[in-house]
């Protein structure tokens, strides 16, 4: 078990790529961190770095205080476990889960006793004298887990494992997995690409596009306050709306914007509304007036918020989609097309008019130049119903 710690580690390729920049993070003992990005923003080279299968063009990586920045993978103790299984075909599963113990000259009977216990946490010991050829995808990668757990490393790092697998098994072995993490309490990272498996699975979310690490922390508040536009749109399914819009200060308090509890106003499709007190700016409120921002609505937001003041916006359906236990309403106003949802026995047609209301605690309000969210989160205010309300 390892607490690992980077430090502004990045990693520029030969060929100028430079796919990790400038990361610092620490991940600690028994954690279960999920990298997620799109393709390309350098979830597995980090990955990689943390393994010691690159080394890091600048920064330092520690394992338990240790720098570890130039040591080869042997000494790291991780077990890596890819998408694509990468078992031997001619051995048989037993074999598979044995090789790198047998590797390491470990005696025969303490071979067989870590091959037994680990072929039974992943519910394979009817396989054992089976080849890989013969079985399916997810129980492949059932054995490429179970020789993982053998070495009893230090860390687990997981990339994509589950990609090549049917949405069935994939929801099957996200289980499993997380059994695992629970029953071993080692360090896990797990990279991918899916917001709906990073949600379901990590303890924290890492978000990073282009090398860069956007936004760390739980699902709930990843999903809840995106700390910039990138990480809005591509955590959450539907898409988060998106919108053009100035603040204006309400002088509710005599000094005007400057002033100690200004409030602040967002137009949203032409409709006018204060953002809750609350929701104040970040930063120094005298530059906000007349301020271009992007306003993010996340579809499932177009919903009451229990106060009778709350502003609605006039719309009208333009194509509905049943999804399942929802509808997913295109709709447009003031000129602008966009996304809602509803309760699938709602009865809506496209040319229904809708009034919508907003919850103006769900509104993103984000810089439209740095494209970084501006406004405070108050997490408390959005779940009234469970009684943490200030
Ligand atoms: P995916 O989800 O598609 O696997 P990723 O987020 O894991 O993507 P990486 O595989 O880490 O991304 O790649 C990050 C960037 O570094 C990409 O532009 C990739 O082309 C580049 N890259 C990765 N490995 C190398 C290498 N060995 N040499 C040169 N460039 C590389």
């Amino acid at each position: 078990m390892a607490e690992i710690r980077l430090e502004n580690v990045s990693k520029t390729f030969n060929n100028n790529v430079k796919a990790v920049r400038d990361l610092s993070l620490t991940i600690p003992d028994g954690e279960f961190l999920v990298l997620l990005g799109p393709s390309g923003c350098g979830k597995t080279t980090l990955l990689r770095l943390v393994s010691g299968l690159e080394k890091p063009t600048e920064g330092r990586i520690f394992f338990d205080g240790v720098d570890m920045t130039e040591q080869e993978p042997m000494p790291r103790n991780v077990a890596m476990v890819f998408q694509s299984y990468a078992l031997y075909p001619h051995l048989t599963v037993y074999k598979n889960i044995a090789f790198p113990l047998k590797s390491k000259h470990m005696k025969s009977d303490e071979i067989d006793r870590r091959v037994m216990e680990a072929a039974k946490a992943l519910d394979i010991e009817y396989l054992l004298n089976r080849r890989p050829r013969v079985l399916s995808g997810g129980q492949r990668q059932r054995v490429a887990l179970a020789r993982a757990i053998v070495r009893e490393p230090s860390v687990f790092l997981l990339d994509e494992p589950l990609s090549n697998l049917d949405v069935k098994m994939r929801q099957e072995l996200r289980e499993v997995i997380l059994n695992l993490h629970e029953k071993l309490g080692t360090t896990f990272i797990y990279v991918t690409h899916d917001q709906t498996e990073a949600m379901q699975m990590g303890s924290r979310i890492v978000v990073m596009n282009s090398g860069l690490l956007q936004q760390i922390g739980s699902p709930q508040e990843v999903y809840n306050y995106p700390a910039s536009v990138f990480t809005g749109t591509f955590i959450g399914a539907p898409k988060m709306n998106l919108f053009a819009s100035r603040m204006k200060s309400i002088n509710t308090v005599s000094g005007g914007p400057e002033a100690k509890g200004a409030q602040w106003s967002v137009s949203l499709m032409g409709n006018r509304f204060a953002l809750p007190l609350e929701r104040a700016p970040y930063d120094d409120p005298e530059f906000f007036e007349g301020k271009p921002v992007i306003l993010g609505v996340r579809p499932e937001d177009f919903k009451e918020d229990g106060d009778p003041d709350q502003p609605y916006i006039e719309a009208k359906a333009v194509k509905v989609v049943p999804m399942g236990a929802s509808l997913h309403i295109e709709a447009e106003a003031n000129g602008k097309t966009f996304l809602t949802v509803r309760d699938n026995h709602t009865p809506i047609e496209p040319g229904d008019e809708l009034k919508l209301p907003v919850n103006r605690w769900c509104v993103h309000v984000f810089d439209a130049l740095s494209e970084k969210a501006l406004c405070k989160s108050v997490y408390k205010k959005l779940r009234p119903e469970s009684g943490e309300q200030s």
